[in-house]
This record gives C-alpha cells, sequence and structure tokens, in this order.
C-alpha cells in the first residue's frame, strides 16, 4: 500500500513537496503558506507594526488601551481626591504602553520610558494607585519595599530579587515579566544621608540607588526564580527591564523644608515678588521638583530616571470621611458585604462614620486607621450577629463610641 502523505490544509502540497509542515489541531500549514500568511497580516497591520512585532508584546492591542481619561476614571473609582497624581499617572501609564506598541519607524523617534516617582506622606493612596492601574491593565504588579534592599554583601536583598517577585507573579513568563510593573514603596529611604558623614558605611544609601539605577533604566538580569540566596542550585532566568514600568514611592518626610528653601532663594529677586503672593504655605508639595529630590538625598541618576514627578496631599477631614464610604471597595461597603452574607442588612448613623473619622484623626492614623477603628467597632457584632436570628444592624455614635473605649485602640 502506497504510504499516506499528510497535506497542507491551505495548499494541497504533501509533505514530500514542502520543506516544513507542521501540525494543528484538525491540520497541516506548510512553510511556503505561513510565510504569505505572515506577509498578509503584516499589510493588515501596517509595515511597521509588522517590524516590530517582535519587541510587542504578546496580548496587548492598540484598540484595547485605556486611554488616559478612562484610566483616570477607573482610579476616580478607588481612589478620593489626589487629582494631580492621577492625572500624571494615567498619562505615564498610556505612554508607557504606547510605548510597547510603537511602530519601528525610521524618523528616528524612539519614545523612551517614564518611569514614575510620588511624593506624598504614608497612607495617602500612593500603593493603592499603582495597585489599581496594574489591576485595569492586567499586566503583572508587584510592590516591593525599598527597605529591604542592601548592598551585596550585607544581609537583606539584592535589587535583582524585584524581579524574582515579578516573576513570581507572572507566573513565570518571561514576556508578561517584562512588560510589568514594578512600585517601589518607601524609595526615600535608600537616599544618600548627606548630613550625616558616619564613618559605618551607608549601607541602604548611594550604592543600592546604583543598583536600582540600573534596573530603572533597562537591563539584562539573570534572575533567580525563587528569589533569594536559600536556593543556590536553582537556573538563573534572564529578565529584560527595558520595558518595565517602574513607580517609586516615598514620604520624603521634612522635603517641605527643602521646597521652602528653595522657593524662598529664587523669591529674592524682585521679579518674583508676585509669585511670592500667589504660593500656597500650607501645600508646599505641590511645588516639588526633581532638585528637591537631589537636596533630599537621591543621587541625579536615580532622579533622570525618574522623569515623571508627582505628589499626593495629605489626606483631610473631608477626604477620610469620604475614604469611608465612596470608594467601590471601601471600608463600609466592605462590612455591608460581609453581613449580608449573614442576610443582615447593615447601616452606619452618619454621626458614627463621623465619629470613626475623628478618632482616625485624633490617632493620627489616616486611612490606614480607618480600618483598624472599624474593625474594633465591628468585632462584637461580627461575632455575635450570625447567630442572633437579627435581619437588620445599625451602628449609632454611642455604639461605635462604647466599642472603640473598650478596644485595645483606647489604650494605645
Ligand atoms: P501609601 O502607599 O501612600 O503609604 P496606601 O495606598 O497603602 O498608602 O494606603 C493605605 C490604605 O489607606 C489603602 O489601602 C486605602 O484603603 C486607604 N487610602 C489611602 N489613601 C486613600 C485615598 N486617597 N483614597 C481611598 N483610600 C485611600
Amino acid at each position: 500500500m502506497p504510504k499516506k502523505y499528510n497535506k497542507c490544509s491551505f495548499c494541497g502540497r504533501s509533505e514530500n513537496e514542502v520543506k516544513v509542515l507542521v501540525s494543528g489541531v484538525n491540520g497541516f500549514i506548510c512553510d511556503d503558506c505561513i510565510q504569505q500568511a505572515y506577509n498578509i497580516v503584516n499589510e493588515a497591520l501596517g509595515s511597521g507594526a509588522a517590524k516590530s512585532s517582535s519587541h510587542r508584546p504578546s496580548g496587548l492591542r492598540w484598540e484595547k488601551l485605556p486611554r488616559p481619561e478612562a484610566i483616570k476614571n477607573h482610579l476616580d473609582q478607588y481612589v478620593i481626591g489626589q487629582e494631580d497624581a492621577k492625572r500624571y499617572l494615567s498619562v505615564a501609564v498610556y505612554n508607557h504602553y504606547k510605548r510597547l506598541l510603537q511602530p519601528v519607524t525610521d524618523d528616528g523617534v524612539e519614545i523612551e520610558k517614564s518611569n514614575i516617582i510620588m511624593v506624598g506622606p504614608t497612607g495617602t493612596g500612593k500603593t493603592l494607585l499603582a495597585r489599581t492601574i496594574a489591576r485595569l491593565l492586567e499586566v503583572p504588579f508587584t510592590i516591593v519595599d525599598a527597605t529591604v534592599f542592601t548592598e551585596a554583601g550585607y544581609v537583606g536583598e539584592d535589587v535583582e530579587s524585584i524581579l524574582s517577585r515579578l516573576l513570581q507573579v507572572a507566573d513565570f513568563d518571561v514576556d508578561a515579566t517584562q512588560r510589568g510593573i514594578v512600585f517601589i514603596d518607601e524609595i526615600d529611604k535608600i537616599a544618600r544621608k548627606t548630613d550625616n558623614p558616619s564613618i559605618t558605611r551607608d549601607v541602604s544609601g548611594e550604592g543600592v540607588q546604583q543598583g536600582l539605577l540600573k534596573l530603572l533604566e533597562g537591563t539584562t538580569v539573570n534572575v533567580p526564580p525563587k528569589g533569594g540566596r536559600k536556593h543556590p542550585d536553582q537556573e538563573y532566568v534572564q529578565v529584560d527591564t527595558r520595558n518595565i514600568l517602574f513607580i517609586c514611592g516615598g514620604a520624603f518626610d521634612g522635603i517641605e523644608r527643602k521646597i521652602a528653601q528653595r522657593l524662598n532663594t529664587h523669591v529674592v529677586g524682585y521679579n518674583s515678588v508676585q509669585n511670592v503672593a500667589r504660593i500656597d504655605r500650607q501645600n508646599l508639595m505641590k511645588y516639588i521638583q526633581p532638585q528637591d529630590l537631589k537636596s533630599f538625598g537621591l543621587i541625579p541618576e536615580i532622579i533622570g530616571r525618574l522623569p515623571v514627578l508627582t505628589y499626593l496631599d495629605a489626606l483631610d477631614r473631608p477626604a477620610l470621611r469620604r475614604i469611608l464610604t465612596e470608594p467601590r471597595n471601601s471600608i463600609i461597603r466592605q462590612q455591608e458585604k460581609l453581613f449580608a452574607m449573614d442576610g443582615i442588612r447593615l447601616t452606619f448613623d452618619e454621626d458614627a462614620l463621623e465619629y470613626i473619622v475623628d478618632k482616625a484623626v485624633e490617632f493620627k492614623l489616616g486611612a490606614r486607621g480607618l480600618r483598624s477603628i472599624v474593625e474594633s467597632i465591628m468585632i462584637k457584632p461580627q461575632f455575635e450577629l450570625p447567630t442572633s436570628g437579627l435581619r437588620e444592624f445599625n451602628v449609632t455614635r454611642d455604639y461605635a463610641r462604647e466599642q472603640v473605649e473598650k478596644s485595645t485602640l483606647a489604650a494605645a
């Protein structure tokens, strides 16, 4: 019986007539047809797009990319206030993805990466902003704390460990890792201690900044997939950081003083007398400029690699009150959902909510404190109500106060 040859499902030639025949689930395709199909795809997408397809991360599509306004609208649902930071972030993230999708043309214009730095007191939404954006874009996202980094040789982690974590959240998909977002928290803690000429080495100072600089600039790093030094025999994975978006955040305590100094020295000339009058002394943070980060101790090279600089406002009373109920997954909504699962309708009096805000302000806990205060109020009903047969529960101001005063918070 003659040998039965497989045939290309597109042109019908059999496997002995072609160089390569690739098999699929229900058919085959030969090398010629692959080539032709490739050309058709190129034409359909435009020649520029086709040329760049090797750089084009799979899964990202221009039409699907949310525009800055859509990104900002999304952030508005989760993050209260912080208008400037939201705008800067929306544009920077949009540009970042444009950059990943940019066609390779010969006009010599290449969109450069714009990593971001956000300056603002702790608990004002820096991490929340980064996390919310990452969720919207469905890219791997990780948060690292800059304080864990030390120069090689010291106890602690190397900056490369950032990439191990990103690789892990990307399920070891290197492609996805290479277009992920890394949030580096507490970047101010690796500032050079300029006014501290200590003879002991500045462990978390300039050396760490230099290590970080390489990652920000774009480099290929051998990453131990399991991270750390505990698994010495693991095989390294190469990760290119060129397209990873780095978002840094830090409180930069005391930076207002540097800003004020700069503004004061600038306003000496009579030229700027008018500007002085307009300076909002209560909110100096909004005048932040890269040179203030330098006076704080970040090396100029790092600052240069974080071209998008934005700030977050301290949260005032009205902002804290809004944070309690307005975000889509606000603390109060989460509580309501917990109780709804037991078939109980949970409500809060307005003055109970005001009381929670007062306590957060009093304990100087900011937005982070709201959650612990609500938890301390709700622990008793959470314990008792599921078996009480009640269908409704209303939290009054008196009830809230009673619970807080009984709790460990009051003792603090
Ligand atoms: P940061 O990174 O600035 O120190 P986070 O983003 O971690 O602060 O904020 C801590 C928590 O406080 C968040 O999980 C969130 O619940 C709440 N929070 C802080 N700022 C805001 C805000 N502007 N809008 C809504 N919630 C906020």
